[in-house]
């Protein structure tokens, strides 16, 4: 991915004591392949790298940062530049119901992204109702009350009448729509469109009409980010024609590391405003350009997993563990359970380990997160849960017998309960280590 490949370019110039044009053209040269193999637009790219060594050469050498670390710092403020240096605004209508207009291909994740949003401005306030227009396809339109209904908010259903499927019925279904929103006290309408494998006239037309009826305060183009060059140009056909307010780029938790978010937002000259990263209508958070640059070097994403550690996790009984943890006594596979729940509540564990850093303590972390087994999780708590109480307080009369009923109680093997009590049994035996004074205490005592 761009992260490492960059981070490869960067390697070239450790230990050079000055930049010249000799080194960083070599550097340049590879950060330019990085970001080509990484879907982002040639156009975009020779931009780039123009500035960047503008910049780098016009750099006194003579800070405190080597010039491996100039050109990164070079890299990423220019980056940030690229998409923006601020967290874009989402826009609402002086008059409700504001109305959100969502675009993008079929299978880009339109409704997905609807019911998504739907959540994330419930928390914020808001009261949404959605509704989807994609009179085409009933299926579409189920599937957005589906999803209306897993994150209890309204929809339009409407009725359809028998009546043809076509651009009129669109329409009357939007205006009955925004009617109903008023008279729910929906300050917010979504409107979940149908999409096309490729952009075609009627299509466009459609979007066109809906545009000019709905006067939006957004119209959100829900970009796959997994496609890369083909996200681009679709976006730039959806531009041209509707004007587009902003970006949401799915699939961010896959494995395009955001090539096509610098794309999109040079080719459209929209903001990128949410990024999708799961399924679940909670895999959603705000757009931030810092961010998400500091992913694509490989700089991790500290923020994020912090502030998802702080929305998710219950600070009390992270704090109750570790003191156990760390005390004589010592944590219980019942503690330990605990604490596997509360790590599954912030995300699939790829997503967490995306988040780190790429370089340092964490290297390999990133590269770890592909062979992540997630079903390991599910066996582990099933093999706890299988215990009795006794057993989880006290994992020393787990004989070989009671293994053996364990192991067919979760439906794993023997060996699956022997190696879980073997890890249980070495990190119990760390913490409590560290907890007597050796680790982490000691190391304190010397930083204070
Ligand atoms: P639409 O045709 O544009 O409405 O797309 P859908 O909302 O039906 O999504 C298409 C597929 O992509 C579905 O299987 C979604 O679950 C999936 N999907 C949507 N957003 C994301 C995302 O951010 N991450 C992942 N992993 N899958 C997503
Ligand atoms: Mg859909």
């Amino acid at each position: 991915n761009l992260s490492d490949k960059l981070q490869r370019s960067f390697k070239h110039l450790r230990g050079q004591g000055t930049i010249s044009d000799e080194n960083i053209g070599e550097a340049l040269q590879e950060i330019r392949l990085a970001l080509l193999e990484s879907d982002v637009n040639l156009t975009v790219v020779d931009e780039l790298v123009s500035h960047i060594r503008a910049k780098a050469m016009g750099t006194q050498v003579t800070t405190a940062l080597s010039p491996s670390e100039q050109i990164v710092k070079i890299v990423h403020d220019e980056l940030v530049n690229l998409l923006g240096k601020d967290t874009a605004k989402f826009k609402t209508a002086s008059q409700p119901p504001s109305v959100i207009l969502m675009a993008g291909l079929q299978g880009s994740g339109k409704t997905t992204t609807s019911g998504k949003l739907g959540q994330w401005l419930k928390k914020s306030g808001h009261r949404p109702m959605l509704v989807s227009v994609d009179v085409y396809r009933p299926a579409a339109r189920q599937q957005l009350a589906i999803v209306a209904k897993s994150i209890g908010a309204n929809i339009y259903e409407g009725d359809l009448k028998g009546e043809t499927a076509n651009s009129d019925l669109v329409l009357r279904l939007a205006r009955e729509a925004r009617r109903e929103a008023a008279n729910f006290g929906c300050d917010i309408l979504i409107v979940d469109t149908a999409g096309r494998n490729q952009i075609d006239s009627t299509l466009m037309d459609e979007m066109a009409q809906l545009k000019k009826l709905l006067n939006p305060s957004e119209i959100l183009f829900v970009a796959d980010a997994m496609t890369g060059q083909d996200a681009v140009k679709s976006a730039k056909s959806f531009h041209d024609l509707l004007a587009l307010t902003g970006v949401v780029l799915t699939k961010m938790d896959g494995d395009a590391r955001g090539g096509a978010a610098l794309s999109i937002r040079h080719v459209t000259g929209a903001p990128i405003k949410f990024l999708g990263t799961g399924e679940k209508p909670d895999a959603f958070e705000a757009f931030h350009p810092d961010r998400i640059v500091s992913r694509i070097m490989g700089m991790g994403d500290i923020a994020t997993l912090l502030e998802r550690a702080e929305e998710k996790l219950d600070r009390g009984k992270a704090e109750q563990f570790a003191k156990k943890a760390l005390s004589g006594d010592g944590f219980s596979l019942d503690d330990f359970r605990d604490q596997l729940r509360q790590i599954k509540k912030m995300g699939s564990m790829k997503s967490i380990l995306k988040m780190l850093p790429s370089v340092g303590p964490f290297a390999g972390m990133a590269q770890a997160a592909e062979n992540v087994d997630e079903k390991q999780f599910g066996r582990v708590e099933s093999i706890i849960n299988s215990m009795t109480n006794k057993e989880r307080q006290d994992h020393e009369i787990i004989s070989g017998s009671r293994r053996k009923r364990i192991a067919r109680g979760s439906g794993t093997t023997v060996q699956d309960v022997n190696n879980l009590l073997r890890q249980y049994a070495q990190m119990r035996k760390m913490f409590k280590t560290m907890g007597g004074g050796g680790g982490i205490k000691a190391q304190q005592r010397m930083m204070s």
